[in-house]
């Protein structure tokens, strides 16, 4: 079964977010705003944050 969301932490931060692996927007982190995601074809593009670990 695919992996749909994934767990990451913010890069400036450090706070943990839960993300979508194919969010269609940009995710921005809850506490202090920095762009996590943005989408790429289909696939949400990690930019701003690190993957702790892949969620069902
Ligand atoms: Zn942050």
């Amino acid at each position: 079964m695919a992996k749909n969301f994934l767990k990451v932490t913010c890069k400036d931060c450090g706070s943990e977010a839960t993300i979508y692996s194919r969010a269609t927007s940009v995710i921005s982190c809850g506490v202090c705003g920095a762009t996590l995601s943005i989408p790429s074809g289909g696939k949400a593009n990690l930019i701003g944050c690190t993957v702790v670990e892949a969620l069902e």
